[in-house]
């Protein structure tokens, strides 16, 4: 756990708890990767379906993180859900960035990957088999409509905004009253 949180860090976490909650509501379970049915499918997706390799660079006897190939935050609003996680290494798990500074999307970073190492020609194998998992019977990513992706947008934004505000205002608050019973002694 960090140690020193701010208010990005707390807008953060509670964006990553509502895409959590709307992640199983699709689902119609719970997806707890650390325990019971979600840690199993976790197991499977890592060691079965990706063969216990880096679904980016394709590299296996390494530590493999979570990946949430639609950006697990505000800006990308991607569901936790089965359908949404691969198993990547450590230096795949950063996510580069295009000319306009924004975040890649997960295939052009799967992409920028395949060059920086050479391997272009794997490329179309790795997004087949990326694509074959989000599209499976056992682990489909829910097909949003434009309308609830843009709920999905409009309610991670705004939540983002008002955690942080509290937030703020509650620093704030702390600030003044320490001031005001400063001033009485
Ligand atoms: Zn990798």
């Amino acid at each position: 756990m960090a140690l020193h949180n701010t208010s990005f860090d707390a807008a953060n976490t509670s964006v990553r708890a509502f895409l959590t909650e709307i992640g199983q509501f699709y689902l119609g379970r719970t997806f707890n990767v650390s325990s019971g049915q979600g840690k199993k499918d976790w197991f499977k997706i890592r060691d079965e379906i990706f063969e216990g390799k880096c679904a980016y660079c394709g590299k296996g006897n390494m530590k493999l993180q979570i990946e949430h190939l639609i950006m697990f935050n505000k800006d990308g609003y991607g569901l936790h859900h089965p359908g949404n996680i691969v198993p990547v290494c450590h230096p795949c798990n950063k996510r580069s960035k295009a000319i306009d500074k924004k975040y890649k999307g997960w295939e052009e970073h799967l992409l920028f990957i395949c060059k920086s190492n050479n391997e272009e020609g794997k490329f179309q194998e790795r997004l087949t088999r990326i694509k074959n998992h989000i599209t499976s019977d056992e682990f489909k990513y829910p097909s949003l409509s434009a309308e609830e992706n843009n709920a999905l947008r409009i309610i991670t934004n705004n939540l983002y905004e008002s955690i942080k505000n509290e937030f703020e205002q509650a620093v704030k608050l702390f600030e003044d009253l320490n001031k005001a019973y400063t001033k009485k002694l």
